[in-house]
């Protein structure tokens, strides 16, 4: 339901925490985040309001720089941490707005090549789409190209990936999702309001673009691959 992603250069969960509550007027039944810290992949993921996420953090603190983080309003499987997201496929964290309509063939295909799902939700399913290309040997952007080729659906997405901390790929597919530029930092959100507290600076997605991140900026591409240009606007909203 909302989505959040940060390149930082400072800690990424405070960020993470704070975009998702600006997103709480949305509704949710649970919320995760995940970061990359010296690499690894790493997340926590709680049941109920943000607070439980929160004092989850404190007990269990996740420490680093890039992270995404959701909101999830549930649409396939119940409310629960097992389905909560961010999802994990071996060096792959996805969270993810709307439905994969396709997702039980791809999944039973999955199956048949020996990757399980342990959760019920479609956004899994794209969490293991995006390890398989992994193991056949795509770096993470080609990865990602092939897997959102295979999705059918209104969806939102934002990836993270264990061993690189200055990556982050999100797609829009009929659910919104902005771009916000920092010094040196770069975000993503479901909405603007999301990413006030960090930056006015914003660049919405067009219908089937997707978008590779670094700190550096963002190349953004169009549902064929072209590279295209999008209009950064400044948003004015209370901080
Ligand atoms: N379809 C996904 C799920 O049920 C995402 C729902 C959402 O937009 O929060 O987990």
């Amino acid at each position: 339901c909302g989505i959040i992603g940060v390149l930082g250069s400072h800690e990424a969960a405070p960020l993470l925490v704070e975009g998702l509550k600006r997103l709480e007027y949305r509704g949710y039944d649970s919320a995760g985040i995940a970061t990359v810290n010296d690499g690894q992949l790493d997340r926590r993921r709680a049941v109920g309001k943000l607070v439980n996420l929160s004092d989850l953090l404190v007990h269990q603190p996740l420490a680093g720089k890039s992270g995404i983080g959701h909101t999830r309003w549930a649409t396939h499987g119940a409310p629960t941490v097992t389905n909560a997201h961010p999802h994990r496929a071996g060096g792959v964290a996805v969270v993810h707005n709307g439905i994969i309509e396709n997702f039980r063939s791809l999944r039973e295909a999955l199956s048949g090549d020996g990757y399980h799902q342990e959760s019920e939700t479609d956004t899994e399913t794209v969490a293991l789409l995006l390890q398989r290309e992994r193991d056949r040997g795509a770096a993470p952007v080609e990865a990602a190209r092939r897997t959102l080729q295979q999705l059918e659906g209104a969806f939102a997405l934002c990836i993270l990936f264990e061993g690189e901390q200055d990556l982050m790929i999100c797609a829009r597919k009929g659910s919104p999702l902005a771009i916000g530029r920092g010094e040196g930092e770069m975000f993503v959100g479901s909405d603007a309001i999301a990413l006030a507290p960090m930056t006015d600076r914003i660049t919405y997605l067009d219908e089937g673009d997707w978008a590779v991140i670094t700190r550096k900026g963002a190349e953004i591409y169009d549902a064929e691959g072209n590279p295209v240009s999008r209009a950064e606007t400044r948003i004015q909203l209370d901080a």
